[in-house]
């Protein structure tokens, strides 16, 4: 399967069905085609190296690190494998937990670009899971504790008079790409969080109440002072870091002076196509990463001139 952006290359059936399943899935993670995903504090588990690869574990090897987790996810079939996300962040050095030789934990963020994007795709879907379950641990209507269900795909309230079922979250962000009204060019941003001179597109969380054509056009009047009208969906990126999906998108400037009123982005500008095909290390001027969807909105518009 060809993948367009980190973690979207995700092939599992998420087997929904065997969630109600008293003894998950009619298996366990201690079956013998069970696949044990760890997670410790948002890092995954990895074989490390100069080409690193996710850590999938046997149950045999798995066994102890299954006794220990705080929370077992169900996350679904794939090749004939139950995958199972198994939390350690209960435990304060990881390097004590029974793991096999040469895996660590690691920020799959750090990593993404380096991993076989089917099996990080796996890894985005466990860690967002795991972080999930370790911040909903008490019910946030009435306080008290909750427990897992569903094979890890809900938590319920333990107080009876409660009783409030919790979902795992997923926040919608917006990111645009924005065209000139009259010239060839589109609006780049440098935002304050960026490390050197990096320019992308603009993005922004979407707010309650509102659509999603119109967080992108709040977004980039917020950040860039430029008012743009029609909003076309493009593509869409996981990203759970911790808990997000970007929506990418396309719009159309209809004014073109820019003035960065809110100060999130340093500095905002229109550039052509030249100017963006330059931008690369040697310029200094750098675009957005490889297989961000950032960077797929400006190489999509590129191949349009
Ligand atoms: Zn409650």
């Amino acid at each position: 399967m060809s993948f367009r952006f980190y973690f979207d290359g995700i092939e599992i059936d998420r087997a929904p069905h065997l969630r109600h399943e008293p003894d998950w899935a009619g298996g366990s993670p201690r079956d013998s085609l069970a696949r044990i995903v760890p997670i410790w504090r948002d890092q995954s588990l990895v074989h490390g190296g100069d080409a690193p690869r996710a850590a999938f574990l046997e149950a045999d090897e798995a066994r102890a690190i299954c006794e220990l987790g705080s929370t077992i996810v169900f996350l679904g079939l794939d090749n004939g494998h139950a995958y199972y996300a198994v939390d350690l962040s209960d435990h304060e050095d990881p390097t004590q937990l029974a793991l096999p030789d040469g895996a660590v934990f690691e920020d799959l963020r750090r990593l993404a670009s380096n991993l076989d994007q089917v099996d990080a795709g796996k890894l985005a879907y466990g860690r967002a899971l795991a972080h999930w379950h370790r911040n909903h641990r008490f019910c946030g209507a009435c306080g008290a504790p909750t427990t897992s269900n569903k094979g890890g795909h809900e938590r319920v309230c333990g107080n009876e008079a409660c009783g409030r079922h919790h979902f795992p979250r997923t926040d919608p962000a917006v990111i645009m790409l924005v065209t000139h009204p009259t010239e060839d060019k589109c609006l780049l941003g440098r935002n304050k969080r960026f490390q050197g001179l990096r320019f992308s597109t603009l993005a922004g969380f979407v707010e309650p109440g509102e659509t999603l054509e119109q967080a992108v056009s709040r977004e980039v009047k917020e950040e860039s002072g430029i008012y743009t009208a029609d909003v076309t969906y493009q593509a869409s990126q996981p990203w759970p870091f911790p808990a997000s999906i970007m929506l990418g998108f396309r719009a159309r400037a209809i004014t073109t002076e820019i003035n960065c009123e809110d100060q999130e982005l340093i500095e905002a500008k229109w550039c052509t196509r030249d100017e963006v095909r330059a931008m690369s290390t040697d310029s200094g001027i750098l675009p957005p990463s490889n297989y961000s969807i950032s960077r797929w909105l400006i190489d999509t518009w590129l191949n349009e001139g």
